[in-house]
């Protein structure tokens, strides 16, 4: 099932557990614009090269849209379109002041020079510079984007609107960045992990975890369980995977990626197949990285008690059926994740205050808002009695419901 359709399915059960009125639910699911945009380039070489580029502006009811921009060469509007509305969940399941939107580029970021990213970042912004801004739409990185990309999108945008660093977030801290950021969506998923466990009486110090994904999210994830004492026992990333029974150690396993860029050959585990990684055994499996990693193939191998979602939709609804049949809990996306989002709020009100935080400051915040969703999604949970993704799913949705119908239909 494609990412869009698993959204919408998820987002209707959702709709009909609350009791949505037919037409505020229809109102809901569709987009409020869709921008689609070709981006031509010359390359190194001097031939031209054309990409296409997407934004979509899923809901504003509760304030201005938010979401990353990724470039991968499998981004396609439906994907988009799915991301750009979980986004809207996220944001209310947070609590924070936004709705949701996404964008992204197909093309394969490794195979751009960095003058050519910066050309493709630069021409994408001019495309849609009108169509964003501090209080309308707030770029972030996402998957093959960072901070250097949010730092070209930011010079492009001031060009036309004056200088404006509240219009990205994820920048570099010379440029307006939040102390924290780069951590913040691996912490936020450590602050729900310990949310979880805590519910069974465990806690990170007595678990063990497999770790798919070693970037921006799940390098600093590991970093986090390694330090409260959780026993990291497979990692996985685009170059190989790694497994050791009796823990990795996670800090000589990032000098080793920072000085050869791969997991291969790390002399304190032993290499295994990444097909493995996510039916090994543990207790606890973090997708980090790509969607739609379980589905029906390989839900009913999986051997962890708990499912964390650090990335953006791993698990698909059937594999979310076999799951839960298993009696594997699934800790949802849209509340697992809702770190890097969190803080770039942070982030973008530190902007507009024009006052800079601590990263004590950040931190404490951080754990503060995914403890109270925790509650909040507990609650919904309890109310409704359902799973925890239908517990994340009824209290965005119901957030946005509210403020959708507070707002008035009158043209
Ligand atoms: N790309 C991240 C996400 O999927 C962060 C978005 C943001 O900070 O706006 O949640």
């Amino acid at each position: 099932m494609n990412a869009l359709a698993a959204t919408n399915r998820n987002f209707r059960h959702a709709a009909r557990i609350l009791g949505l009125d037919s037409k505020l639910e229809k109102s809901l699911l569709i987009p409020l614009r869709e921008i689609k945009v070709e981006c031509t380039i010359p390359k190194d070489d001097g031939t031209l090269a054309s990409y296409v580029g997407f934004r979509i502006q899923h809901d504003n009811a509760r304030g201005p849209m938010k979401g990353g921009i990724r470039y991968h060469p499998e981004v396609d509007p439906d994907e988009v379109n799915a991301l750009a509305q979980l986004m809207t969940w996220k944001t209310a399941v947070a609590h924070i002041p936004y709705g949701g939107a996404k964008g992204g580029i197909g093309c394969d970021p490794r195979d751009l020079s960095a003058s050519e990213c910066e050309r493709l970042t630069r021409v994408f912004t001019q495309k849609i510079h009108d169509l964003i801004g501090i209080h309308r739409d707030v770029p972030a990185p996402d998957m093959g984007t960072n901070s250097q990309t949010m730092a070209w999108i930011l010079d492009e945008y001031s060009k036309f609107h004056g200088h404006s660093p509240a219009v990205v977030t994820g920048k570099p801290i010379d440029l307006g960045g939040s102390l924290g950021r780069d951590a913040a969506t691996g912490l936020g998923v450590v602050f729900a992990t310990e949310a979880l466990l805590a519910e069974y009486g465990k806690s990170i110090s007595n678990m063990t975890f497999v770790i798919q994904g070693f970037g921006n999210v799940g390098s600093w994830a590991a970093k986090f369980v390694h330090q409260l004492g959780g026993k990291v026992v497979a990692v996985s990333d685009i170059t190989g995977a790694v497994k050791n029974p009796n823990g990795i150690d996670i800090p000589a396993l990032l000098k080793h990626k920072e000085s050869t860029q791969s997991l291969k050959n790390f002399m304190g585990g032993d290499a295994m197949d990444p097909d493995e990684l996510l039916v090994h055994e543990c207790d606890v499996l973090m997708p980090c990285a790509l969607g739609g990693v379980l589905n029906k193939e390989n839900a009913a191998d999986v051997k962890a008690k708990f499912i964390i979602e650090a990335a953006n939709h791993p698990t698909d609804p059937e594999a979310d059926e076999i799951l839960s049949k298993k009696g594997v809990v699934v800790l949802p996306d849209i509340y697992a994740n809702a770190g890097g989002v969190t803080v770039s709020y942070f982030e973008w009100v530190q902007n507009i205050q024009g006052f800079m935080w601590d990263e004590e400051k950040v931190n404490c915040e951080l754990k503060r808002y995914m403890r109270r969703a925790f509650q909040d999604i507990k609650a919904m949970c309890h109310t409704h009695n359902c799973n925890l993704r239908m517990g994340a799913f009824t209290l965005g949705v119901n957030r946005v419901a509210r403020a959708t119908l507070l707002r008035g239909w009158e043209a």
